[in-house]
C-alpha cells in the first residue's frame, strides 16, 4: 500500500478530528476543520448514517494510523507484536507507536508535526547516540539520546521550529535541552500523556475479529 500524498487536511475533515499533520498551521485559524467542519466530498456536509459496530472500530484505527502516519502493513504487524508483549494489549501498542524515532523527533519539539519530524529523519538531520540514524520506525529505548546534527542545528527551518515549540509540553518520559537540540529518553512511554483522544479498545476489537 502506497502512502497517503495527497491534502492531509482531509484525512482530519475525514475523521472528524484533529490529527495536527501539518504543524504550525494547526493551531492557527487556517486549520481547515475549523473552517470546515464537515467530511470532505459531495456528501461531506449531508447527514451521515449512524456507523456500525465495525465502522466506529474502523474510524478509530484509522485515525490513529493517519495520526502516526504509520502504512497498514506496519501498523498491523504493531498490532501483532502488541498482543503477544505482557500486560494490556491496547497501552503496549500506543507505546510501540510512540517509541517510533519519527515520534520522539516530534515530541521533543524538533519539529511541528510527525509528517514534518518524519522528513527531518529520512534526510538524515537526527542523530541516535551520536551516528546519523535515517529510520523513521526506529525504536528508541530509555537513555537514547536523540539530537539535531550539528551541520542541520543553523538551518533556518530548524530556527524556526525552536522559536515556535520552545513552550511546547514535554512528556515526563522525555527530557529536551533545547538550546542544544538535544533530548533524552528517561523511560517507556506513559499512557496518559499521548495527546490525542484515543480508544484504544476498539483497535483491539478491530483487529480481534
Ligand atoms: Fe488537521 Fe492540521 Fe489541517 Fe487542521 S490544519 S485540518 S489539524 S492537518
Amino acid at each position: 500500500m502506497a502512502r497517503y500524498t495527497g491534502p492531509v487536511c482531509k484525512l482530519c475533515r475525514r475523521e472528524g478530528e484533529k490529527l495536527f499533520l501539518k504543524g504550525e498551521r494547526c493551531h492557527s485559524d487556517k486549520c481547515a476543520i475549523e473552517r470546515r467542519p464537515y467530511a470532505p466530498g459531495e456528501h461531506g456536509q449531508g447527514r451521515r448514517g449512524k456507523l456500525s459496530e465495525y465502522g466506529v472500530q474502523l474510524r478509530e484505527k484509522q485515525k490513529v494510523r493517519r495520526a502516526y502516519g504509520v502504512l497498514e502493513n506496519q501498523f498491523r504487524r504493531y498490532f501483532e507484536e502488541a498482543e503477544h508483549e505482557p500486560g494490556i494489549t491496547g497501552e503496549n501498542f500506543l507505546q510501540l507507536l510512540e517509541r517510533r524515532l519519527d515520534n520522539v523527533v516530534y515530541r521533543l519539539g524538533f519539529a511541528t508535526s510527525r509528517n514534518e519530524a518524519r522528513q527531518f529523519v529520512r534526510h538524515g538531520h537526527i542523530l541516535v547516540n551520536g551516528s546519523r540514524l535515517d529510520i523513521p520506525s526506529y525504536r528508541v529505548k530509555t537513555d537514547d539520546k536523540i539530537e539535531v546534527a550539528e551541520d542541520s542545528k543553523s538551518m533556518k527551518r530548524m530556527k524556526e521550529i525552536a522559536e515556535y515549540n520552545e513552550e511546547k509540553e514535554l512528556p515526563s518520559w522525555l527530557q529536551v535541552d533545547f538550546n542544544k537540540l538535544e533530548g533524552t529518553v528517561l523511560t517507556e512511554p506513559v499512557r496518559d500523556e499521548i495527546d490525542l483522544p484515543i480508544q484504544e479498545q476498539l483497535i483491539v476489537e478491530f483487529y480481534s475479529r
